[in-house]
């Protein structure tokens, strides 16, 4: 069995403020090994569930030199291997070789959701709130799409409660999804410890590699995306661009037969 863990940082226990996933922040240590600990407990869950192959890359723009490198390489599980400093949703080996369950660990919800903490869709300075073909959707729809182009189902998220509930919309009923955290606002929250979290972590994505897929590969197509800047400036890196059209001043979309071909289109390389 051949697996794929994606990773994002502001879904991780004990994690409420962006000074613990910004890079150089004066939390940012604090979050690292929150985020490295939550990471290795699904790692242990995907040994025991038998898999051979686990690649684990880390997603999180932490800003800077320290976007996707905000795992603690020192502290990292055994008996996988993890990608560090690829480009944002253009790493596509893992996939290419063939995968046979996703999972996502760290996310949070969309930008918009009151109860979310830390909720946003890409970019929380710059992205208002994005439409896949019409539907509001943040990065699980955006991330799963980016799997399922090469037939990969997400099997397994965790996040903070919010998260888990916009997966299981996305995705359904039969979707794994451990909530390490529950929003009071976008900023509190309600933690499970560590601990605690770790544990459930472990269990829950050993057991859905073990318990049958349930989940098909979100496969939308054609696929339509658009995307809501908050000031105008921003749209103007897409003028131009093929399969691209702007909406108005602070509004692009953008289109393809399938979800690679649009985001290929969309998204810097
Ligand atoms: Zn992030």
């Amino acid at each position: 069995m051949r697996v794929l863990i994606i990773c994002d940082m502001e879904g991780i226990s004990g994690i409420t403020v962006w000074e613990q996933v910004t890079g150089g922040g004066a939390l940012y240590e604090e979050g690292r090994r929150l985020y490295t600990a939550d990471v290795n407990a699904v790692v242990r869950g995907c040994k025991r569930a038998g898999a051979e192959h686990i690649t684990v890359i880390d997603w999180h723009g932490a800003g800077g030199c320290y976007s996707f490198k905000s795992l603690i390489p020192e502290r990292l599980e055994r008996g996988a291997r993890y990608v560090l400093g690829a480009t944002y949703m253009r790493y596509t080996e893992p996939l290419e070789q063939g995968c046979d369950a996703v999972l996502f660990v760290g996310f949070h919800s969309m930008a918009g959701t009151p109860d979310g903490i830390l909720s946003h869709t890409v970019s929380a300075e710059q992205w208002v709130g994005a439409l896949l073909n019409g539907q509001p959707a943040g990065e699980i729809a955006l991330m799963a799409a980016f799997c399922g182009e090469w037939n990969a189902p997400v099997v397994f998220v965790s996040g903070d409660e919010a998260a888990c509930r916009e997966a299981k919309a996305l995705l359904g009923e039969g979707l794994h999804t451990v909530a390490v955290k529950k929003g009071i606002g976008r900023f509190s929250a309600v933690h499970l410890p560590p601990d605690d979290a770790h544990a459930l972590l472990e269990e829950t994505a050993c057991t859905a590699l073990t318990s049958g897929v349930k989940v098909q590969p979100f496969r939308p197509s054609p696929v339509s995306l658009e995307v809501q800047f908050h000031t105008p400036d921003a749209v103007q890196a897409y003028v131009g661009k093929p399969g691209v059209e702007l909406k108005d001043p602070r509004t692009v979309v953008a289109h393809g037969n399938t979800f690679w071909e649009m985001w290929d289109r969309f998204w810097k390389r």
